[in-house]
């Protein structure tokens, strides 16, 4: 399959068209709702005061920044996650009371990059003027996506290291470095929206970046050890969210395709190169992450005598993690764990 311009200008085109449409539909229906998302926090009497005189209301698109508000805010915010408990990321489509929500919002955190083009697209309307706003990726340094050998983009085989013209990487939170920037920046927001609260943000912020500070450390001394046995390897039988967790602690990689692809279609050549890789590299775990399809780790696993282990990017939790109170310090801890036994631990 061949990357087609004309093609992939068509499609952009119905998008922007269908976006316009939503909108609409979204605006028309302002005024009638009622009913908050199941996540929406509950709020008490004494709480923040927002534009219309209730707590104030915080959106978010996905995860990381949902964990993030709700540890340094608890319950003084109304907070809501668009994306619901076990939906996939790339593949979530907006509905007229998503746009509502973040129409009312006093304010609305999303990660911004390629795969957040209807975000902005809704945020050019005017009615949508007022809403204060934070991008994940306006919060730390950005690395542009890359595409190592063997990996499929496009349709086509990555040929080697090279990085995407102008295609920042937007999975910044995989990092816990940068999601001690990321909490920074939301604290900072929160006391300037509501400076009445602004002592406990900063408590529980600092808390909160001591639990950074332990996981840093426990990546930086796992990778360390690994390091010095020659182990840096990791293998994804997947989409590559890491790219910020792997520069950070050291880690290369090969992988079945860049971080947000679109394109998951494995094909023969990329099948081989990874298991070629596996088996000469001795990979004992293929790695994959989660609300994702095992076929191509399992494929991998099972050619190379490897086993099959989730490493969690953040994007979203399952129904059943939110309810037993998970949250990104917890999935990290796990992910720890997990790449002790993908470096041979
Ligand atoms: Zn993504």
């Amino acid at each position: 399959m061949m990357h087609d311009p004309a093609a992939e200008k068509k499609q952009k085109n119905w998008y922007r068209c269908s976006m316009a449409v939503l909108l609409a539909a979204a605006l028309l229906l302002s005024g009638c709702t009622g009913g908050g998302s199941v996540l929406s926090g509950p709020v008490r009497e004494t709480d923040s005061k927002g534009r219309d005189g209730s707590a104030l209301k915080i959106v978010t698109t996905i995860f990381p920044q949902y964990d993030f508000v709700r540890q340094i805010a608890g319950e003084r915010v109304s907070l809501q996650m668009l994306l619901k408990p076990g939906e996939e990321t790339h593949s979530y489509e907006p509905t007229p009371r998503d746009i509502i929500a973040i129409q009312n919002a006093d304010l609305f955190i999303y990660v911004g990059g390629e795969n957040d083009a209807w975000v902005e697209d809704i945020l050019d309307a005017p009615e949508m003027k007022q809403v204060r706003r934070l991008r994940l990726v306006d919060c730390t340094a950005l690395l542009k996506e890359e595409h190592v050998e063997g990996m499929r983009h496009k349709g086509q085989l990555c040929p080697g290291t090279e990085e995407e013209e102008e295609e920042n990487d937007e999975h910044v939170w995989t990092s816990p470095k940068n999601a001690m920037e990321i909490t920074k920046r939301i604290a900072e927001e929160l006391s300037a929206l509501d400076p009445e609260g602004r002592e406990g943000y900063k408590a529980n912020l600092d808390a909160y970046l001591e639990e950074l500070a332990a996981l840093d450390r426990q990546f930086r001394e796992i990778t360390q050890k690994a390091a010095a046995r020659g182990q840096d390897l990791l293998l994804f039988g997947d989409r590559f969210p890491f790219r910020y967790l792997a520069q950070e602690y050291g880690l290369q990689y090969y992988a079945a395709f860049p971080g947000c692809a679109a394109d998951t279609e494995p094909s023969a050549a990329m099948m081989a190169f990874l298991i070629r890789k596996a088996r000469e590299e001795q990979i004992p775990v293929i790695l994959k992450m989660e609300l994702s399809s095992e076929q191509i780790a399992r494929a991998v696993a099972e050619a190379s005598g490897a086993e099959v282990r989730v490493l969690y990017s953040c994007h979203n939790l399952t129904a059943e993690q939110f309810e037993a109170g998970e949250g990104y310090l917890s999935m990290m801890r796990k992910n720890a764990e997990t790449l002790q036994a993908a470096l041979g631990q």
